[in-house]
């Protein structure tokens, strides 16, 4: 079983993955892989540097997103695919619709155009499930000042409130044409509430 974990910047993914994966390894007959996009592995990892580092400002958005895609293939084939073929339940941390809401929508480069490159890099292998944690762009923005948790690089000095404001929205158009896999949680919720909701959903869908 493949789930995703998506949402906006200070939705609180990391730190409800934190708390809800012990609990369902505990609760799971098989094992759990967490791994998380860009990323996952080491090939992943050293694009998403590249991504992310703030001396590559001259990147092109069309670069960035195949960048994105061929993280996300390596990540999926070299990873992924090895974990859930072993029966695993796999949780990651970002995936393919945060391309299509920050590439396509945030970037503007077309959420149809980051589909097709994604397309090819994922060859149809989306999730079995995706919990979207939805927040608005002033709460998350807020959250992320009040207490930036890792040291890890990100974007967030460098992109603009309309910029996050485009990034949820297209999450909900996307919420709203994939009724069947992705599933909304609302994160304004504290960080317990929302691990009990993402608990519970998953458990009521695959009760083993
Ligand atoms: O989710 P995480 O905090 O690891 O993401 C790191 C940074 O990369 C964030 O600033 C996020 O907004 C950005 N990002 C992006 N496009 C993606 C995935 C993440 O701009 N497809
Ligand atoms: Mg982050």
């Amino acid at each position: 079983i493949f789930i995703s974990i998506e949402g906006p910047d200070g939705a609180g993914k990391t730190s409800v993955l934190q708390e809800l994966l012990p609990r369902l390894q505990a609760a799971a007959k098989v094992t759990v892989m967490s791994t998380r996009e860009p990323g996952g592995i080491p090939i992943s990892e050293k694009i998403r540097q590249i991504i992310l580092d703030p001396g590559n400002s001259e990147m092109d958005k069309r670069t960035e997103a195949l960048l994105y895609a061929a993280a996300r293939r390596q990540h999926l084939v070299q990873k992924i695919l090895p974990a859930l073929a072993d029966g695993q339940l796999v949780v990651c941390d970002r995936f393919v619709d945060s391309s299509l809401a920050y590439q396509g929508a945030g970037r503007r480069i077309g959420i149809e155009a980051v589909a097709e490159i994604n397309a090819f890099a994922i060859e149809d292998k989306y999730p079995d499930l995706t919990l979207y944690l939805d927040v608005d762009s002033d709460t998350g923005l807020e959250r992320i000042r009040k207490g930036r948790k890792s040291h890890e690089l990100d974007r967030l000095d460098v992109e603009s409130p309309e910029f996050h404001q485009r990034v949820r929205h297209a999450y909900l158009q996307i919420l709203a044409d994939n009724p069947d896999r992705i599933i909304r949680v609302d994160a304004r919720e504290n960080i317990a509430d929302v691990v009990e909701t993402c608990y519970s959903i998953i458990k009521e869908k695959y009760p083993d």
